[in-house]
């Protein structure tokens, strides 16, 4: 089921309306029913653990250390919120999947992103994705699940500087047909800030629908 699935856009190079780089911490939540109330439309960040999304949010935000990266991949299992320029709340979810965690660590991980997702009016989840590995098991498991919640997803390959031109395209291909083949995912690189305004310009068309 592909209801909920939504179409890579091209940029367009509009300018941006948010600015964002005013963008705050708000606060950990550690039970998704302690989600605080806040009349912001939500995007929500998820991916594996190490995937490099803490980079990943850091540039979207140009901010150098306002997410912090995990030490310790295994022990973070909150919520952590960010208000962009009072124009949209940036929830980033737990990275999953972490290898040295026990299965049913990595379950309740799960079923924690997905009584959060349940709960909240979301305007889009951005999936993050290791553009050398694509879709893991848990990854699959994910979006299966927004798949049939109906809720907006986008994927989003990290780590691009990794690989040359070619193999990144085939790459890119191979994800998407992993993922069912609906959707294109936007390849970015925090090393190099590629696909960092494409991804700001797709959240904000989102945010404008
Ligand atoms: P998180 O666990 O998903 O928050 O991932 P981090 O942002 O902490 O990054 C995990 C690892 O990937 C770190 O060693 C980063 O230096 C590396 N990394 C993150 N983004 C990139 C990128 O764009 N390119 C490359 N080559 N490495 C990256």
């Amino acid at each position: 089921m592909n209801c909920g699935q939504f179409a890579a856009m091209t940029t367009h190079n509009a300018p941006f309306t948010i600015h964002w780089p005013n963008t705050s911490f708000v606060q950990s939540v550690a039970n998704p029913r302690e989600f605080p109330h806040i009349a912001l439309p939500q995007i929500a960040v998820a991916g594996h653990s190490n995937v490099g999304k803490s980079s990943l949010m850091n540039s979207l935000f140009g901010r150098k250390n306002l997410v912090k990266t995990s030490k310790n991949p295994g022990c973070t299992r909150l919520l952590n919120l960010f208000n962009v320029d009072e124009a949209l709340l940036v929830v980033d979810l737990p990275g999953y999947g972490y290898a040295r965690a026990p299965k049913r660590e990595q379950n309740r991980w799960i079923s924690m992103i997905e009584g959060y997702l349940k709960q909240a009016d979301i305007a889009l989840v951005l999936m993050l994705l290791d553009i050398r590995h694509g879709p893991k098991p848990s990854d699959l498991q994910l979006i299966e699940w927004l798949n049939s919640a109906g809720l907006r997803w986008q994927p989003v390959a990290t780590k691009a500087d990794k690989l040359s031109g070619n193999q990144r395209m085939k790459r890119l291909q191979e994800m998407q047909q992993a993922m069912g083949g609906m959707l294109a995912p936007l390849p970015t690189s925090s090393f190099k800030s590629t696909g960092v305004d494409a991804l700001r310009q797709l959240i904000e068309t989102e945010l404008r629908r």
